[in-house]
């Protein structure tokens, strides 16, 4: 991963055109999490899901259903407040306190961490190091959190969001939204078709470049 959170390969001559696949905010609901899943398996696709702790504690069914179904775990803090302006001890105890119920439940620590609203300051890239966490933000809003239920044309929408700002090694923010949850099979052929491949999270090295 570089500067800009893109993933770009490590040795010379590996393909470009890859995306990273992320869905923030959950666990919210078994079958948003299992219609994802299953898209996802349908292409072959890993995606991280990065969690909040407080949604954790009230299903750690959720956490654990997406754990099991092969999704990787991030840490999206415990209460998904803006951390920057925080002291080191309470956003210790935000980053800190996920890391504890993820490995409670699914006996595995997460190792990416993604600040709610894109911004941890330098607080939270410390304690995310600290961590072993690889602190990223994204390359590629969907901005399918600024969609509206009633809205029409929203898995078009989606699409051309993500396409208007694709890149080599784009970093794609997603959400367990319903709408996300419904393009999400139409966005992957859409990405396919035009070349690029998705990244496992488990092959991304755990040091920016
Ligand atoms: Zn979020």
């Amino acid at each position: 991963m570089n500067k800009n959170y893109d993933i770009v390969p490590n040795e010379e001559g590996t393909n470009k055109k890859v995306v990273l696949l992320t869905f923030d905010d959950g666990p919210k609901e078994a079958d948003m999490i299992n219609s994802l899943i299953d898209t996802l398996d349908k292409h072959q696709a890993k995606a991280i899901f990065f969690v909040n702790g407080y949604r954790v504690k009230e299903h750690p069914e959720l956490l654990k259903l997406i754990h099991d179904r092969g999704g990787i775990l991030g840490n999206h803090s415990w209460d998904h407040i803006v951390l920057k302006d925080k002291s080191y001890s309470e956003v210790k105890k935000q980053i800190e306190n996920v890391q504890t119920i993820v490995k409670q439940v699914t006996s595995e620590s997460p190792v990416f961490f993604r600040p709610p609203h894109g911004a941890g300051g330098d607080v939270g890239k410390k304690i995310a190091a600290e961590n072993g966490l690889l602190y990223m933000t994204w390359s590629v809003g969907s901005l399918d959190w600024e969609m509206k239920e009633k809205e029409q044309g929203k898995t078009d929408t989606l699409i051309k969001n993500v396409t208007d700002q694709l890149h080599s090694g784009s970093n794609i923010l997603m959400h367990e939204l319903p709408w996300t949850v419904e393009a999400l099979d139409k966005l992957l052929t859409t990405l396919e078709g035009k070349g690029y491949t998705f990244v496992d999270p488990r092959s991304i090295e755990l040091k920016m470049r």
